[in-house]
C-alpha cells in the first residue's frame, strides 16, 4: 500500500510558491544523508527518530556507514522499511546534491550539525562549534530529530521566506522554554507516571513514542475511539505499512510501543470519561496528556478536572502547548471558547496592534524602518522599536498575534507533531522534576524555529466555568479524589469497550 503524503504537499503548497505536482516531484526528488557520531550521547536514538520521521514524507534517505557497526545500520533500515517498504532507506556515502545531516558536533561544510543536548537540542548550518552541555535524554533526541526533520523538509520544498531560512545556530529546550538546554533538570530518579493519554493521533501517537524510549514506567490509561488507517502513516510518529493493512485499535498501536507501562486501553471519545469515572470504571488520572483534534474534544478533556491537562497543539507547521493546573484556571475551555469567536482578518489585528498600514503589512519580505515608525502614536512605536532592522513578516508571530486556528486543527505531517509532542511531554518533565516554568501558552513555527516563540500566562476567561462555578469544579475534584486510589475493577471488558456511537 503506497504511503499517503497528502498533507506534506498541503502543508508545503503553504509555505512555498509551487503547485502540488512540481512539489511532489521535488519531495520526491530531494535526497539526504544521515551520519552519526557515536560519541554523542544520545546520538543513535535521534537518528532512529529522524530515519522514521523522514520515512514518512517522500524522498531518498541514505545512511553514510562509515565507522558504524553494521547492526545499527540495520536496525535504521528495518526500522524505516516497517512504515514504507516502497521507500527502503540506501547505504552508502553522500553524493552530489545531497542533504547531509551529520548528527554530530562537526561536519562537511554546507551540513546540518544537529545534536540531542539533555531534553532539548543544538543545530547549525554554518559552524562546527556545536556542544553538548548535557548527555542527551530519549526527549532531547525526539526534539534534536524533530528539528533535523524540519531542516530537511524546508531544504527539500525550498521553502520561501522567513520560514525557509537555514538557521546559522538554533538552540531550544522544551522543558525550561529557553535557548540553553543544558540548564534543564535531571529527569527524575525512579520515575513514576500515573496518567492518561487522551487521542492517539498525530500528536498522541509522539507522545507515546517518546514516552516509550524515557526512563519512566507506572499506569497509563489509553483513550482514542478510530483504529489506524492507510492515511496515518504519513501523519503519525507510531505504525507502519502492517497497521495500515490491519487497522488495529490506535490505542493498541500506543500500547505496544508503551512496553514499560501497565495499560488499559478505551476507545472511546473524550466525552465519555467523566462519566466512567464518575461510575468507579476508570480510575481520576492526576494527569492527562492530549492531543486533539477540535476544541469540542478539548472542552469535554477539561471536564476530567485532574491536577494537570497538557494539551499539545498543530496548525501546518505551527506548534502549541496550554498547559492547565490542579486549580483549574484558566482552563482549556478559556483557551477554546465554546461560542465562536467572529473572525478579524490577522492583516486588520496587526494594522491595529501595530498602527502599521495594511499596505505596508501585506508586503511581509519587507524590512521594518525607523522611517515607517514616524507618526505612529508612542505606544506603537515603544512596541514596534524592538522590530526595526527585522522582516515585517515576523511581526505577527513576534507580538504574538499569530493564533492557532480555533477551528480546522488537521493532523500536520509526522515531524510538526512529534514537535508538538516535545511540548507536551516537556511540560510533563518540569511538573516531574519540580521546574517552575512561567508560561502555559507556548506557540512557534516548526520551520522558523522556536527562535522567538510566544511564551505566556494567559489568565482566565471570567465568563468560563472554571471561574463562574469554580465551587463546584473543586467539589468533583474532591468527590473523584476521594475514590482515586480505590482498587481498580477487573479490566475483562474494558480493554476493548467501544461505545456503539463510536465505531470508526
Ligand atoms: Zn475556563
Amino acid at each position: 500500500m503506497p504511503a499517503d503524503h497528502s498533507r506534506a504537499l498541503l502543508l508545503g503548497q503553504n509555505v512555498t510558491d509551487q503547485p502540488q505536482s512540481e512539489l511532489a516531484q521535488r519531495l520526491e526528488g530531494a535526497s539526504v544523508s544521515i551520519d552519526i557520531d557515536l560519541g554523542i550521547p544520545g546520538a543513535v536514538l535521534t537518528a532512529s527518530i529522524l530515519v522514521r520521521t523522514l520515512r514518512r514524507l517522500p524522498g531518498r534517505i541514505s545512511i553514510d556507514p562509515d565507522e558504524l557497526p553494521t547492526s545499527l545500520v540495520e536496525r535504521l533500515r528495518v526500522e524505516a522499511e516497517a512504515i514504507d517498504p516502497d521507500r527502503p532507506i540506501a547505504v552508502g556515502r553522500p553524493r552530489a546534491g545531497d542533504t547531509i545531516i551529520r548528527i554530530g558536533t562537526t561536519g562537511p561544510p554546507g551540513s546540518l550539525r544537529v545534536i540531542p543536548d539533555l531534553h532539548g537540542f543544538r543545530l547549525s548550518w554554518a559552524s562546527n562549534s556545536l556542544q553538548q552541555g548535557k548527555p542527551a535524554s530519549a526527549l532531547g533526541s525526539a526534539a534534536a530529530a524533530a528539528a533535523a526533520a524540519a531542516e530537511t523538509f524546508k531544504v527539500a520544498a525550498r521553502v520561501i521566506g522567513v520560514r525557509g531560512r537555514r538557521h546559522r545556530r538554533l538552540a531550544w529546550c522544551p522543558v525550561t522554554l529557553s535557548h540553553r538546554p543544558a540548564q534543564g533538570p535531571d529527569l527524575p530518579r525512579d520515575w513514576q507516571l500515573d496518567g492518561l493519554l487522551l487521542g492517539l493521533g498525530a500528536i498522541g501517537s509522539a507522545t507515546a513514542l517518546i514516552l516509550s524510549e524515557l526512563p519512566v514506567e507506572g499506569s497509563l490509561d489509553l483513550v482514542d475511539p478510530q483504529r489506524f488507517a492507510p492515511e496515518n502513516v504519513g501523519t503519525y510518529s507510531l505504525g507502519g505499512a502492517k497497521e495500515a493493512l490491519d487497522q488495529p485499535w490506535k490505542t493498541s498501536v500506543a500500547a505496544s510501543a508503551l512496553r514499560r507501562f501497565e495499560t488499559r486501553s478505551w476507545n472511546a471519545v473524550a466525552a465519555y470519561l467523566p462519566e466512567l469515572i464518575d461510575a468507579g470504571r476508570l480510575r481520576w488520572p492526576p494527569i492527562v496528556l492530549t492531543g486533539l483534534d477540535s476544541p469540542d474534544a478539548r472542552r469535554d478533556s477539561q471536564r476530567l478536572w485532574p491536577d494537570h491537562l497538557i494539551d499539545g497543539a498543530t496548525g501546518d507547521t505551527m506548534v502549541g502547548l496550554h498547559a492547565i493546573t490542579a486549580v483549574g484556571r484558566p482552563c482549556l475551555a478559556c483557551f477554546f471558547p465554546p461560542t465562536a469567536t467572529p473572525t478579524v482578518s490577522p492583516t486588520r489585528e496587526l494594522e491595529r496592534a501595530t498602527g502599521l498600514p495594511t499596505e505596508l503589512l501585506v508586503r511581509g519580505a519587507e524590512i521594518l524602518l525607523e522611517a515607517h515608525l514616524e507618526g505612529l502614536s508612542v505606544a506603537h512605536q515603544e512596541r514596534l522599536r524592538p522590530f526595526v532592522g527585522r522582516e515585517i513578516c515576523g511581526l505577527a508571530s513576534a507580538l504574538g498575534l499569530t493564533e492557532l486556528p480555533d477551528e480546522g486543527y488537521r493532523p500536520s505531517v509526522a515531524f510538526v507533531s512529534l514537535t508538538a509532542a516535545t511540548l507536551v511531554v516537556g511540560r510533563l518533565v518540569a511538573i516531574a522534576a519540580g521546574w517552575r516554568t512561567a508560561s502555559n501558552f507556548v506557540q512557534y513555527d516548526t520551520l522558523a524555529g522556536p527562535r522567538q516563540p510566544t511564551r505566556e500566562w494567559r489568565t482566565a476567561r471570567p465568563a468560563c466555568d472554571c471561574v463562574q462555578r469554580a465551587g463546584v469544579v473543586a467539589e468533583v475534584r474532591r468527590r473523584r479524589a476521594a475514590y482515586r486510589f480505590v482498587d481498580r475493577p477487573p479490566s475483562i471488558g474494558h480493554d476493548r469497550m467501544t461505545p456503539a456511537s463510536n465505531e470508526a
